[in-house]
């Protein structure tokens, strides 16, 4: 079949436009800094390859609600190609970095092949940060991918469907248990709780809604601690309100598959342990290009973000260390990723024409949790604190506007809508390939 189409078509290199002469810009990963770079490259004198061990880009903080089966997996991710359709320069490889050459300008990937660049582009993101706690890593559920959301999802359906099936002879309770009291534990416990409660009723399951805990552990003595203490304390009113348990200053110890282990020596049993206590760059590769890394494995960069020790290799978003002062560092937020990756596309331009580069100036666009369908938090950059619905309907209108892709947004808002007056029609599929995928 291949052989008749190939024979009937005309030459098929001919189709696509020759950039092989242009400067090669590289850039590993298609998240929110990696985009944001190719965007700024886009039909610009330069060849672009993206490259990402997914072929979709994930809008990350809607993770929580594929978890939840709020949206569905393709509603939150969008293939990195379509993005890039209408700018030839721009291509994509579906492959996993696993090391870059400094000296000869080459990345290398899993499996042998390498690409040669002129400039390359860190763009690599973080990963869950597990504190070295035992068992964490292995038994613990972090929220930082597609297949983590999608596994979330059959744990938590998959355990309510146990209990039912055990309601006649032995009768369960259930511990969900939530470790991190920032945005995404906030976001996450509320939506498991409403999640839990509204389905028992409506689908029927014989589980006693008391027998079921959703808790929310942290080290801290508040909820989010970027914000101010009012703002906390509404989160944590909020939260109660819709059943979650709350409680501040436990240390967890040690994660076994169906057990949790706290400072205090309680030892909890649990339907799932979900890991929300923060993000690191350590393990992942931006960790290993460069001899010393920066705080939390990140890529220690410049103010122009160009790695201190190089002309042409540069890192933007959760991956590096982008200097916001003398002493501190850029906060591993998406506004952050968009703007470095749009500063970093435009110093690559200019250091490509020899022109000196600029120094990249962080816009603080403030910070927002979300808490069940109702009620928000926002910190707006002045400081002023937005809460209730208006700081709801303010997160629904932000995360709308920057979910990639037309058809994205438009679905999201129809089942946002729909499941704002009819909450249970959500997607709780058990797929159970989700378990081994990547
Ligand atoms: C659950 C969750 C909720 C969040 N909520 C919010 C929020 O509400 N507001 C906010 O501002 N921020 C939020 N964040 C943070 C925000 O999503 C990140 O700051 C942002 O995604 C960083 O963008 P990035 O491009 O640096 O990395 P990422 O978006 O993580 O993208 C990195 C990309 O690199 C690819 N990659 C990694 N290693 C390799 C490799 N070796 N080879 C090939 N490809 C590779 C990955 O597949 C991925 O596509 C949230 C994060 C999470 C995890």
């Amino acid at each position: 079949m291949l052989d008749i189409d190939m024979a009937m078509s005309p030459n098929p290199a001919a189709t696509f436009p020759d950039f092989s002469h242009l400067p090669h810009v590289v850039i590993i990963g298609g998240g929110f800094g990696g985009i944001a770079v190719a965007k700024g490259l886009a039909n610009k004198e330069v060849r672009v390859t993206i490259i990402d061990k997914h072929n979709f880009h994930t809008f990350l903080p809607l993770l929580y609600q594929v978890a939840t089966a709020m949206l569905e997996p393709a509603e939150v991710a969008y293939p990195i190609r379509t993005i890039f359709g209408k700018a030839k320069n721009v291509g994509f490889r579906h492959a996993t970095v696993r090391e870059v050459d400094h000296v000869r300008n080459v990345v290398m990937l899993e499996g042998g092949a390498e690409i040669t660049f002129d400039h390359l582009v860190v763009a690599t993101g973080a990963t869950a940060s597990y504190f070295g706690i035992p068992g964490a890593s292995k038994f613990a559920m972090p929220l930082y991918s597609l297949a983590d959301a999608r596994k979330l999802r059959n744990r938590l359906l998959s355990s309510l469907e146990e209990a039912d099936a055990l309601a006649d002879t032995a009768p369960t309770s259930l511990n969900f248990v939530v470790v991190g009291g920032g945005p995404t534990g906030v976001e996450t416990s509320g939506a498991l709780s409403e999640l839990i409660r509204t389905v028992i009723h409506r689908d029927g399951l014989r589980i006693d809604p008391s027998r079921v805990r959703v808790l929310l552990v942290d080290m801290a003595p508040r909820l989010l601690t970027p914000f101010p203490e009012k703002a906390s304390a509404y989160a944590a009113k909020e939260l109660e309100s819709m059943g979650v348990e709350i409680e501040f200053g436990r240390s967890v110890v040690e994660v076994e598959e169906r057990a949790i282990r706290f400072a205090d020596g309680e030892r909890l049993r649990v339907a799932a342990v979900i890991w929300a206590a923060g993000v690191t760059a350590s393990g992942t590769l931006a960790h290993e290009v460069q001899a010393s890394p920066g705080p939390g494995g990140r890529v220690r960069v410049m103010t122009d973000l160009r790695l201190v020790e190089s002309e042409n290799v540069w890192a933007v978003g959760d991956a590096a260390a982008v200097p916001l002062d003398d002493t501190t560092f850029c906060p591993q937020l998406a506004p952050v990723a968009m703007q470095s990756g749009r500063h970093c596309a435009a110093n690559v331009l200019l250091s490509l024409k020899g022109e000196p580069t600029k120094p990249f100036k962080y816009r603080n666009k403030g910070i927002m949790a979300t808490i069940g369908r109702h009620a928000a938090v926002a910190k707006l950059p002045g400081g002023t604190i937005i809460k209730g619905t208006s700081g709801w309907l303010a997160w629904l209108s932000l995360h709308l506007f920057y979910l990639v892709g037309f058809r994205n947004r438009l679905r999201v808002m129809i089942n946002w809508t729909w499941r704002y007056f009819d909450w249970p029609s959500g997607p709780r599929l058990i797929v159970a390939d989700a378990e081994t995928a990547e």
